[in-house]
């Protein structure tokens, strides 16, 4: 897995460039919660689910389906809030899918573990991009803190969190992104 700060990061982004007004932060909150989520099958992985099958690491929670199955949970309870503060229903489900799914997409670019299984529970192939420039982060959080963290938080501020500065920037930038309302 990419850490999961990187993926709050990235989710995070993607909740300020669908929703950038100020009033939605909560929402960009919540992109970053739901982009660090698939990774609750760490859990399984510590109890001794095997990495490879389909409630394994990187398995069923990092698929397109499980992204579409949160999508549409977080926009049902979405509803919940004050309508005045409330985004358009579809771009907060598109939002929150594609903060879940950007997970995977991350951690088909780190440099160890098994591929992502995008197409469970139809398929159980891991796949890896061909592009892969994130140093894994290790499962156990003894290891993240015994020094390879270090190294993990610097290729990620590389490959994550700059380009998120960056799209975050351009946003300011362009008119046309900034005027997009929520
Ligand atoms: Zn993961």
């Amino acid at each position: 897995m990419a850490s999961a700060f990187a993926h709050a990061a990235l989710g995070a982004t993607l909740g300020k460039l669908l929703l950038p007004s100020r009033m939605h932060w909560p929402y960009w909150l919540a992109a970053g919660i739901c982009a660090a989520l698939p990774d609750v099958d760490a859990l399984g992985y510590r109890l001794g689910v095997p990495y490879d099958s389909l409630w394994g690491h990187r398995g069923l929670t990092h698929s397109l389906l499980a992204a579409a199955l949160v999508a549409a949970v977080g926009e049902g309870l979405g509803q919940l809030s004050p309508r005045a503060r409330r985004p358009a229903a579809g771009r907060l489900a598109a939002l929150l899918f594609l903060a879940t799914a950007s997970h995977g997409l991350l951690d088909a670019m780190t440099t160890g573990g098994l591929g992502v299984a995008f197409f469970s529970p139809w398929e159980l192939k891991r796949y890896f991009f061909g592009f892969r420039p994130i140093n894994v982060s290790p499962i156990s959080i003894r290891a993240f803190l015994g020094g390879r963290g270090l190294r993990v938080l610097a290729s990620e501020a590389l490959w994550v969190d700059l380009p998120c500065l960056l799209m975050l920037w351009l946003q300011r930038r362009l008119p046309v992104l900034k005027k997009a309302k929520g």
